[in-house]
């Protein structure tokens, strides 16, 4: 292969062209990104960069004198991919970058409410970029009253940053139990109790009708007519894959670029990575879009090694997803993938204190682990997920 195309140029994106590299692909690599930044780290933008603990130069991912012997093309989106020998890449400033291989690492986008419910208003946020984080950041300090729409990580972040500045925090779930999505409904119910804890009015089974104000957000109007005053709202109700490009390429897509477990996508000398891609995952049967910083960090060496052997590499056994976040002081980290059905059990610690170790099962066998302010033990016990039940 004598040249690659990636497209995005953040964590994925960063990752796969390391990979390539250090497998040895010596040709003409070019990184394209429509952000004009070059790649940084996201997870602090709702924690310790919101909280002003860190700067914009913090966040870079490359390190001092890092060298890909790369073509950056930043602050340009590719908007069509075409299939034949070599692939083309158009990109919106009618350029063409042709390539022998191409790695799709255009991660995600924000979701908003939708046209007519008043996301246009100021002071309503969501938070996918740095500029998205300074501008949140920029009206926290001037308010008094915060509205999050979604628990979430994400949001439950945004949260803990706001109650630290002093604000007032609201955090609106439409589903009947906070973070239940990721956790499941009774760990879901456990972290909601830490934020409980620090003064955040939680109100779940609740829709948004619309958010209110002239010109500038001044509440939320909940579907049963409550109505919650807001200086600032943040919606954060996850992401869509950010694949629409793709439309008409010939790239199998479905929730993000539909992908076997070593990254390969349904068109040849294509892959996949990062929070735009679902690989197929072995262990659950299904096509699993992961949204978690280390699958984007750790798979593109798989999804590389598939790219130069032309598919012919062996997968690598693919880690079980694992994601942590960071809320009041505490580490909260959740490996593996939870179904409604397991059963769940606390292993170590209590509820009660808000420091425990649990673990999801089905049929005996161990399919995620949470651990909340439980490094070492969590540690040791994500090594049994997805291990044959009665292994130990
Ligand atoms: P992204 O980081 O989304 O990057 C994709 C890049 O592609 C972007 O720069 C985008 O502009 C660019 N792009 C999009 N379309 C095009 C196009 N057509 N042409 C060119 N470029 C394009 N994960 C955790 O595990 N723990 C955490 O605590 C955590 N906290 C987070 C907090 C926040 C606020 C956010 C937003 C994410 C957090 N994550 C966390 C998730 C983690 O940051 C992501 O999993 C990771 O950034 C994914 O990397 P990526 O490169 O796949 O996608």
């Amino acid at each position: 292969m004598k040249s690659v195309v990636i497209v995005g140029a953040s964590l994925a994106g960063l990752s796969a062209a390391r990979a390539l590299r250090a497998q040895g692909f010596g040709g003409h690599l070019t990184i394209v990104g429509a952000e004009t930044h070059r790649p940084y780290d996201r997870p602090p933008l709702s924690k310790e960069f919101l909280a002003g603990q860190m700067t914009t130069a913090d966040l870079a991912l490359e390190a001092d004198g890092e060298d890909l012997d790369a073509e950056w093309r930043l602050g340009v989106a590719a908007t069509a991919l075409e299939q034949g020998e070599p692939l083309r890449i158009t990109l919106a400033d009618g350029s063409v970058v042709e390539a022998d291989g191409v790695v799709i690492a255009t991660g995600a986008i924000a979701r908003t409410l939708g046209t007519g419910i008043g996301d246009s208003l100021a002071g309503v946020h969501t938070v996918r970029t740095i500029e998205d984080a300074s501008a949140l950041r920029a009206d926290l300090d001037a308010a008094r009253r915060l509205v999050v729409i979604g628990a979430g990580f994400i949001g439950a972040e945004v949260a803990c940053v706001a109650r630290t500045l002093g604000l007032d925090v609201t955090i609106v779930e439409a589903a009947p139990t906070p973070f239940a999505r990721a956790l499941g409904p009774e760990m879901g119910a456990a972290l909601a109790g830490l934020h409980e804890d620090h003064g955040v009015r939680l109100i779940c089974g609740a829709a948004v009708r619309a958010l209110t104000g002239d010109g500038r957000v001044d509440g939320v109007l909940l579907e049963d007519e409550r109505r919650l005053d807001a200086d600032v709202v943040l919606v954060a109700i996850g992401a869509r894959p950010a694949v629409d490009w793709l439309d008409g390429s010939g790239v199998r897509l479905g929730d993000g670029v539909v992908c076997d477990s070593d990254g390969a996508t349904s068109v040849p000398g294509v892959v996949a990575v990062g929070d735009c891609a679902a690989w197929f995952d072995p262990a659950l049967g299904v096509h699993l879009r992961v949204e978690h910083w280390t699958g984007a960090a750790r798979r593109p060496a798989t999804a590389a090694r598939t790219l130069l052997s032309g598919g012919a590499a062996v997968p690598d056994g693919l880690a079980p997803p694992y994601l942590w976040s960071d809320q009041y002081g505490m580490r909260v980290q959740f490996a593996g993938h939870t179904l409604p059905g397991d059963e769940v059990s606390v292993e170590e610690g209590d509820l009660a204190s808000r420091r425990f170790l649990a673990v999801y099962r089905r049929e005996g066998r161990t399919v995620a682990v949470l651990g909340i302010d439980q490094p070492r033990s969590f540690t040791r016990w994500r090594r049994r997920v997805n291990e044959p039940a009665g292994a130990r």
